[in-house]
Parts: structure tokens; sequence; C-alpha cells
């Protein structure tokens, strides 16, 4: 396990705000979750908010404001041009990241929409660290091609490696070598590099890794959708940074980069995302594609309500108390739950705690789904929804037959500033319960299986009785009710 420190509270994760607006819950008895399941297709894409206690879906768009945040809604400036709200939010921008230029944008995805068309010609090379699904889907929809060099100890599901996020430094020299430099319209770095468990890139990694691009004159792009969990990191875990205060360190990575993008559902704790880029020619050159696809320059498919409340998060996402909650509950989760010996993704990241389920349910066969089957069982036992994150989320070969993911997992997200500890020592209470009863799960098969993203509109059902059975012992132990 992990010896990495707490930053300021040692073994205790604090919620460092207190609670002044509640959205009430409810717990639905076991009986009634089974019949959900059911009725959901044992797909928990298709469960309904309502029937769920603990939603660990994703982090994206559910993370809490703060009473600052709420107040700036209040006085945006409403205009189709020229709203006074954007150059609010551009000047906060370009105060924390010191670029000058910004582009609005609807969501994370739509800037990497304007990116992969802007840039990216059939038959081109972008190089990252990792890939992130819509990040991928746009550049080959526009005929490139995805290179990920991450350093082969990041794949290691169970490790101590502090940034497992890292790019390989010889593998990303020998494939602009081998791809030519014109051929890579831009390397694009991921902080908190989601797909592989929220896992970080040191500042080291993000200087060394650019200046290689600078060496050979190529375009460096950050994703910095999960930046503020990669600031803790990066300040708790990479030694010569860590009398760096978190305006240092986001000043100095990004100084790095020659474009920065991110989701603001994630990063400013809102809904939208931005572009900032450095070179006014390149600005210029991107600026066409936001009225035709996201809306005028100064709103960008946002609503200024959004936009003010995100100014105000930015700024929040400045702070070591803010932005340390989320990994410290995340990394109680996970340590609780990794000396049960809960296979878990080791060390604890960022956005979400991460089951490998493969080996949870190795009695299982790849094609009987054990990441998609642990996650309804998980809704039975205990209300908590999380995310598969395996084969089900892959589509069939050509010839019909499953691709097996590479990885098997399933992600319990941890909204920002969303949950109490308490409900964290409830999720991590029923996945012990559920470890223990892991035999017990079997599989899923489709009734009803879409050719694409089957994994969100797929209706299955269990190879057995299952899931009554497993209702039955979860009934036995924690009552009629619970
Ligand atoms: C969520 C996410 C995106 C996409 O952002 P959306 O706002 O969901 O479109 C891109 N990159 C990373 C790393 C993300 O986590």
């Amino acid at each position: 396990m992990s010896d990495i420190k707490f930053y300021k509270h040692q073994q205790i994760p604090l919620e460092m705000h207190k609670v002044k607006i509640v959205q009430q819950l409810r717990l639905l008895p076991a009986d009634e979750r089974l019949k959900k399941m059911y009725a959901a297709g044992f797909n928990t894409f298709q469960l309904h908010n309502g029937d769920i206690f603990l939603d660990m879906l994703t982090d994206s768009g559910v993370n809490a404001m703060s009473d600052m945040m709420q107040a700036a809604m209040m006085h945006p400036d409403d205009a189709y041009a020229g709203s006074e709200t954007f150059f609010r939010m551009a000047a906060k921008l370009e105060e924390i990241f010191g670029i000058k230029y910004c582009l609005p944008a609807h969501q994370g995805r739509a800037c990497e929409n304007i990116l992969a068309t802007r840039f990216v010609k059939p038959g081109n090379c972008v190089i990252m660290n990792y890939h992130f699904t819509t990040a991928k889907a746009h550049i080959t929809r526009v005929g490139g091609r995805v290179e990920e060099l991450v350093s082969d100890a990041g794949l290691e599901t169970e490790s101590t490696l502090p940034f497992k996020g890292n790019i390989d430094l010889d593998k990303l020299e020998a494939c602009i070598k081998k791809e030519t430099p014109a051929n890579i319209p831009f390397v694009r770095l991921e902080a908190g590099t989601n797909l592989i468990g929220g896992q970080p890139v040191s500042y080291e990694n993000f200087k060394a890794a650019t200046d290689l691009c600078k060496k050979y004159g190529i375009m460096t792009v950050l994703d910095a959708s999960l930046l503020q969990d990669n600031l803790y990191f990066i300040k708790t875990r990479e030694d010569s940074m860590k009398d760096k205060s978190i305006r240092e360190i986001t000043r100095m990575i990004a100084d790095c980069f020659d474009i920065i993008y991110f989701s603001a559902r994630k990063f400013g704790f809102a809904r939208g995302g931005a572009l900032l880029i450095r070179d006014e020619t390149l600005f210029h050159s991107m600026e066409d594609l936001i009225p035709m696809f996201e809306g005028f320059l100064t709103y960008g498919g946002m609503s200024v309500r959004e936009m003010e409340a995100m100014t105000v998060g930015f700024d929040e996402s400045m702070e070591m108390d803010v932005i340390s909650q989320g990994p410290q509950f995340i990394k109680y989760m996970v340590d609780e739950l990794a000396a049960y010996g809960v296979p878990m993704v080791t060390p604890a990241g960022g956005l979400g705690g991460h089951i490998n389920a493969r080996e949870v349910l190795e009695h299982l066969k790849a094609e009987e789904y054990p990441a998609g089957a642990l996650v309804c069982a998980q809704y039975l036992a205990g209300g908590i929804r999380g995310m598969e994150r395996g084969t089900l989320s892959e589509e069939r070969n050509a010839d019909g037959s499953e691709r097996i993911a590479s990885v098997e997992l399933v992600r319990l997200a941890v909204p920002r500033r969303v949950f109490t500890l308490s409900q964290i020592e409830y999720v991590i209470d029923r996945v012990k319960w559920l470890y223990d009863h892991r035999r017990m799960i079997g599989g899923l098969r489709f009734v009803h299986e879409p050719k694409t993203l089957r994994f969100f509109t797929g209706i299955l059902e269990p190879t057995s009785d299952w899931p009554e059975k497993l209702t039955a012992a979860y009934k036995a132990d924690f009552g009629e009710d619970a």
C-alpha cells in the first residue's frame, strides 16, 4: 500500500467546508432495488437517479458549488456579444495560467472537436500519455491516429509509483523520429490521467516532455480537465515542488504549453469548457470554429451564470484546502479497501477509486462482463452506482467476437465536495460485504445489444438467479429495509 501521506490532517480526511444546502437522498429497500435493476436492464446508466442512494457514476458536472459561486451566478451580464461575464472569466484564466487568448466552448469534448478539426489531417499521429475517450474519438473522426506512450509501469494496476500518468520520454523521442515532426500536429498531455485511474503527471515530466517537443518544433497541448487533482499530487508527492504554492505550480505547468483546454464540468466545479491559446496567430486560426459549433465568441454555448460560477471556481481550485478534499477521501476509501484485501488500483488517484473486477470475480469469463456484473451487484448491495470500465464498454471485433478490454475495472467516482466521510464509510462497508460474497455474483448477457455505445443503451439480463440470491443474503445481514 502507498505510504503517501495526507496533506495536513494525517489519517482523518476532513471536509474543509460546511453544508449549507442539502438534497434529500432516498435509500430504497433491497427488494425495490432488485426490481429497479431488472427495469434498467442490468445497465446502471438506465437507472433513475432518484432510485440511487449514492451516485458515484462520474465526477463530471456533479461537483458541489460553493456559496461564493452561487452568489456570483446572481450577477451575470446577459449579452450575445461582448458579455462582461466572458471578460471576467478570461481575465481570471489569464491571471492563473498566464495565457491571454481564450476561446469558450460548451464542454471539454467541444474543445477536442475544435483542436481535431483545425489541426489533425488524415494519416496524422497525435501522441499522448494516455487517451481520453472523447479526445481519441475526435482525432479518429477526422482520420488521425493516436499513440499512447504512458510508461509501462503506469499500466500496472497495483503499484506505489507516485506519477503513473508520466509519458515515457524515450518512447516519445523515438515516436517523434519514426513519425517525423511534420506528421504530428500536436502532443497532448493529460493531467490526472482519467482512464488509468486519475493518475497524475509530475511537473518534471511535463517539463521534460514539452522541452522535447519544442526541440522538434511540435505544438504542445495540455488537457487540464483533471488539473486540480494533479496539482494536489504534485504538491504532496513531488519533493522539489513542496515549497511552491499551488498558483506557482500551475503557472510553471502552464508555461510549458502552447494550448491548454479543460472541461469545466470538472475544473471549475461548474459546466462548460475553454481553450487557452498563447500565440495570437494560432488563436485567430481557430476562432472561426467557435461561432460555427459552439456559439458566439463570448459565451461558446455556456450559460453566463455558469461562467460567473466557474470564474470563482477557478480561484477556489488554487486553494489547497479545497483541492485536497477529493484525493484525501479517495485515498482513505482505496487504502481501507486494499487493506481488507479488495484488489484496488493503487496508489489512489484523483476522481475516484477503482476496483479490479477481473480479480474480484475471477470465476467469471470476460464475456460475462465481470465489471458490468459487479457494478450491478453494488447497486443491489447498498444502492451505490459506480461505472463499468471494461469489456462491456468496448465494441465487438469485425467478426462479432468480443474485444476483451485490457483492464476490467469498476470506478467509484467521488464528486468533489459532495459526499461526507460517513457516506464514504458506508461505501467501504458495502464494498467489503460484497467482496466477502463475491462468489455469489454471476455474469450478464445481452438481450438487446446496440452496435455502437452499447454500454449506454444496451439491455442485459443475469445468467442465473444470482441477483435474487445476493439480495436475500444482503437482507439476512442488514435487514428488510436496508
Ligand atoms: C471529462 C473529460 C473530458 C471531456 O470533457 P466533457 O466536458 O465531458 O466533454 C476530456 N478530458 C478529460 C481528461 C476528462 O476527464
